[in-house]
C-alpha cells in the first residue's frame, strides 16, 4: 500500500477511529452534534446546520459539528465588544501573562493537538508538530511583546509642547483562516490581537473545525482561572456564507484577518472596504527559487524537496516553480527526479512517511486538470502526478515535477498541491524576472554562493516577494520575522518583527504644557 510499509488499508482504517476515539476523549468533543460556538469557557446551543468533518487519510467521516446560525454570530460579536470594554483596561503585561499560560497548556497537549491536526487535514505528524510548536512560538513572543508596545516621541517645533504617539487597543478582530494550518495562522493572530488588549472571533476553515474546537478547549482550560467576562477569545465554527459573511459585515469588526485563496480574499477586501473597515490579507502564493551555478546543489537539493513536496505541496509558501541555471539544469533535475523517487507517501500518522494525503477530492482533480493544461500550454511531465492505486483514499497522489518552456497560464497560478515547474534560464536578470513574473508575491529564494547575484536578488530590482531566502528554501518562515506577501498575496504582515501594528490604532498626542498658544508652521492667528 504504502512505499516501504506493509500497514494494509484496514489497519489504517482502525488506527484512523482509534485515534480519533483518543481525541475526542482528550478534548471532551462529542462526535456528533458538536457545538461549533463558544464564547470563552463552555459551548453555546448552536442552532445552525451541522457540517461534516472527513479525514483524508481515509475519506471516512469524523463527525459534525453543529454551526451557529447568523444572529448568534451576531450575538457573539456583541459580546466580544462589550468585553473588549474590559479587556482593553487590563495592562497589556498581565494581558501577556494569560498568554503565557496559553503557552503554558499548549506545551502539554501539544502531541494530541498535533494528531488531531494530521486526522482532519492530513499532514504528516512530524509537522502537525511544527504547526503547534508554531503556536508556542507565538505565546512566547506575545509575552514579551505585551512589555514593548512601544510609540516613537518625536521633537515638536514648538516651544513647551511634547509630541507623541501612543497605541490602543483596536476592538474585536475576525479571523478567518484557510485549512492547511488549522492551528497556527489563528494563534499568529490571536497571540498578538490578545495582548494588543482586542478581543477575537475566529472562523476556522469549514474543513477543519474539530482542529478550533480542541484549540478552544485548551485556552479554555486557562480562561477558567481569570475571571473576564464570556467574549475575549470565541470560536464560530461554520461556512463561509453563513458565518464569514456576518464578520466580513459587521461594522462592529474594525479589522478582519482573512487568510485563503485570492478569489476569495478579494471579496472579503471589498466588502470590508465598503464599509472603511481593515484587512490583513494572507493570500495565495506562487513561490519560486532560483538555483545558480555557484549553489552548493546538495543543499539546494534538499530544500527543494521540502519546499516543493512538505504539507503534500498544500502551504502557501510552498515551492511551485524552480529556475534553474542552464549549465546545472540536467543533472540538477536527473537528481530531484532521483530523490523524488525514494519519497514516502503514505499515512500521515506514520513516523517517516514524507507525503500524506490532498485535502480532498477537488484538490485532486485541480492536480489534475493543472497538468493537462500544462501540456496543452506547451509543457510537458517530467515525474509523478498519478492518483495512487490501493491507498486508503483516492487522495494520495505521486508528486510531478514539469517542465516549463516559459510563463504560461497555468505557471502563474496556483495549483495547490505538489506540481513543480522546472525552468531553465542563462542570465540572472532573466531568472529574477521569471522569478517576479506572476501576480502573486509571496515567497522567494536563491540558492548561490555569488554575492552579486545574492545581492541583485535581495536589491530594489531583485525578488519583489514579501519573503526572500538566500541558501535556505521557500517554506518554513519563522514567526520573528513579519509573514505575508506582495501583489495578488494581499499585502498583510502577520506574526513577528512590527507586525502588532496592525492589531492596535495609533494616537499622536500634542501637549501644550506652555502659558502661550504658538501654531505649528508659523502660523499666526491673533484674536
Ligand atoms: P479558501 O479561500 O477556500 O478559504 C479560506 C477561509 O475563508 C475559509 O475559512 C473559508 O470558509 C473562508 N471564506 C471563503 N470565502 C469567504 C467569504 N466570501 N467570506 C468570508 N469567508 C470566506 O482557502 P483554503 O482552500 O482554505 O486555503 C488555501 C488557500 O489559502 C491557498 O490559496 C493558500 O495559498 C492560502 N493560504 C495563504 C496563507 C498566507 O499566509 N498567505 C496561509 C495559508 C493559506
Amino acid at each position: 500500500m504504502q512505499v516501504g510499509s506493509s500497514s494494509s488499508v484496514e489497519s489504517v482504517r482502525q488506527q484512523v477511529q482509534a485515534v480519533w476515539e483518543d481525541v475526542l476523549r482528550y478534548f471532551e468533543l462529542r462526535r456528533e452534534g458538536q457545538s461549533g460556538l463558544s464564547t470563552g469557557v463552555d459551548w453555546l446551543d448552536a442552532q445552525g446546520e451541522p457540517l461534516p468533518s472527513y479525514t483524508p487519510i481515509t475519506g471516512e467521516l469524523l463527525g459534525t459539528v453543529n454551526q451557529p446560525t447568523p444572529e448568534q454570530v451576531e450575538e457573539v460579536v456583541s459580546r466580544a465588544k462589550e468585553a473588549f470594554n474590559v479587556w482593553r483596561m487590563i495592562p497589556a503585561p498581565k494581558r501577556g501573562q494569560l498568554v503565557r499560560e496559553i503557552a503554558d497548556e499548549v506545551r502539554r497537549h501539544k502531541e494530541q493537538l498535533a494528531r488531531l491536526v494530521t486526522l482532519e487535514m492530513g499532514k504528516i505528524i512530524e509537522e502537525a508538530r511544527g504547526e503547534v510548536q508554531e503556536w508556542i512560538d507565538m505565546c512566547d513572543f506575545a509575552v514579551g511583546l505585551s512589555r514593548q508596545l512601544y510609540g516613537l516621541t518625536m521633537a515638536s517645533e514648538r516651544e513647551h509642547h511634547r509630541l507623541y504617539e501612543q497605541w490602543h487597543p483596536l476592538g474585536v478582530v475576525a479571523v478567518i483562516t484557510a485549512f492547511n494550518f488549522p492551528v497556527a495562522v489563528w494563534s499568529w493572530n490571536a497571540m498578538i490581537a490578545l495582548v494588543c488588549g482586542d478581543t477575537v472571533v475566529w472562523k476556522p476553515s469549514s474543513v477543519t473545525p474539530f482542529c478550533a474546537l480542541a484549540v478552544q478547549q485548551i485556552v479554555a482550560r486557562v480562561l477558567r482561572r481569570w475571571s473576564l467576562p464570556e467574549g475575549v477569545v470565541n470560536v464560530v465554527a461554520g461556512t463561509s456564507g453563513a458565518i464569514g459573511s456576518v464578520l466580513v459585515d459587521s461594522k462592529d469588526v474594525p479589522l478582519v484577518s482573512f487568510t485563503g485563496s485570492i478569489s476569495a480574499g478579494r471579496k472579503v477586501a471589498e466588502r470590508v472596504a465598503a464599509r472603511l473597515g481593515r484587512t490583513i490579507l494572507e493570500l495565495g502564493g506562487n513561490n519560486a527559487a532560483i538555483v545558480t551555478p555557484s549553489a552548493n546543489l546538495d543543499l539546494a537539493l534538499r530544500a527543494v524537496v521540502f519546499a516543493a513536496v512538505g504539507t503534500a505541496g498544500q502551504r502557501c509558501t510552498t515551492l511551485r516553480r524552480l529556475i534553474l541555471h542552464e549549465s546545472i539544469y540536467d543533472t540538477f533535475v536527473e537528481r530531484l527526479i532521483k530523490v523524488y523517487r525514494q519519497l514516502r507517501i503514505g499515512n500521515p500518522l506514520e513516523e517517516g512517511v514524507h507525503v500524506g494525503p490532498l485535502v480532498g477530492g477537488e484538490a485532486v482533480q485541480t492536480f489534475l486538470t493543472a497538468q493537462e493544461q500544462l501540456r496543452a500550454e506547451g509543457g510537458r511531465l517530467l515525474y509523478g502526478g498519478e492518483v495512487l492505486e490501493g491507498y486508503p483514499s483516492r487522495l494520495y497522489v505521486r508528486p510531478a515535477i514539469g517542465y516549463a518552456p516559459a510563463v504560461c497560464p497555468i505557471t502563474c497560478e496556483e495549483t495547490f498541491a505538489p506540481l513543480l515547474y522546472v525552468f531553465r534560464y542563462r542570465e540572472i536578470e532573466e531568472a529574477i524576472a521569471l522569478n517576479n513574473g506572476v501576480p502573486q508575491g509571496l515567497s522567494s529564494a536563491i540558492f548561490s554562493t555569488d554575492l552579486r547575484e545574492v545581492e541583485l536578488f535581495l536589491s530594489a530590482k531583485g525578488s519583489d516577494c514579501g519573503i526572500a531566502n538566500v541558501n535556505t528554501g521557500t517554506s518554513g518562515a519563522e514567526i520573528g520575522g513579519a509573514f505575508g506577501g506582495e501583489k495578488d498575496t494581499g499585502g498583510g504582515r502577520e506574526a513577528g518583527s512590527d507586525a502588532w501594528k496592525a492589531y492596535m490604532r495609533r494616537q499622536t498626542v500634542t501637549i501644550n504644557w506652555g502659558e502661550s498658544l504658538p501654531l505649528a508652521q508659523g502660523i499666526r492667528f491673533d484674536v
